[in-house]
């Protein structure tokens, strides 16, 4: 559903490239996760994947339709909730065809799922930082893609948001779509991630199933700071181990 072979990539007023040699494939159904510190270069990868930025070299491949979650958004005009959510719909009839009724109803099921329907007649701008991030994924649910891209979805949120975002994302691969996310936390990735990508400034990236990958070894090298995986806990759990 989407290969990527050997890109990279460097902004017009930098010398060196952000990334070089990131290689990674995933399937219908498959959840990619892309973990890597601050200023690693996630999220200039995925508007790179979403073409929004121009690879210096490589390819990117996908089939179907892609929707993009972004980390922060600014409304440029004072729109409600239900307005902002619909306008996922614009993706499938046209940016500038009109809403009709069905929809409305499928903005207001994505608002429930996400917990935001009762704040439909709110000023998205009257939100807080998790409540928009919230909103965002219900506009990328309306538009129904079949790759869905979310950048650092869970960065704003509570342990309850936090688990109903993962809870949608497994839903949405089980549906058949490709889902990649950027996290912070490798224990989102863990619960969720079929793949995982490692990235590092001035480093290749790591690619592996997500087994392989989150081990003890490569994430406390990627953060520089101990990260302990426990298989004997009632569930497995990653967790850094602050000093
Ligand atoms: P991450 O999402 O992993 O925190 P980013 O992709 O946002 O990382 O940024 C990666 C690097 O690219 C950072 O060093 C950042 O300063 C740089 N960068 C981001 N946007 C631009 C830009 N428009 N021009 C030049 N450098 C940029």
């Amino acid at each position: 559903m989407i290969e990527v072979k050997n890109i990279s990539f460097c902004y017009p007023n930098s010398k060196s490239p952000i990334f070089e040699g990131h290689n990674f494939s995933l399937k219908k159904s498959q959840v990619l996760a892309v973990l890597g510190p601050n200023g690693s270069g996630k999220t200039t990868l995925i508007k790179t994947l979403l073409k929004i930025l121009p690879i210096s070299t490589g390819t990117i491949q996908h089939s179907g339709r892609c929707s993009y979650v972004p980390q922060h958004t600014a409304s440029p005009f004072d729109y409600t909730v239900r307005e902002m959510t619909v306008m996922g719909a614009g993706g499938q009839h046209g940016m500038f065809s009109t809403p009709q009724k069905q929809d409305y109803l499928r903005c207001d099921e994505a608002l429930e799922k996400v917990g935001m329907l009762s704040f439909a007649a709110t000023s998205f701008t009257q939100l807080s930082g998790g409540q928009r991030q919230m909103v965002l994924i219900a506009r990328a649910l309306v538009s129904n893609p079949d790759i869905m891209i979310l950048d650092e979805p869970t960065s704003a949120l509570d342990y309850y948001n936090q688990n109903r975002v993962l809870q949608t994302i497994k839903e949405l691969a089980n549906q058949g779509k490709a889902v990649i996310f950027s996290t912070h936390c490798p224990l989102q990735a863990l619960q969720v991630a079929d793949q995982v990508l490692l990235v590092k400034k001035d480093q290749r990236s790591i690619f592996g199933t997500a087994s392989e990958i989150l081990t003890s070894r490569l994430l406390t090298d990627l953060y520089q700071i101990h990260i302990a995986r426990d298989h004997s806990f009632p569930r497995e759990i990653i967790a850094p181990i602050y000093d």
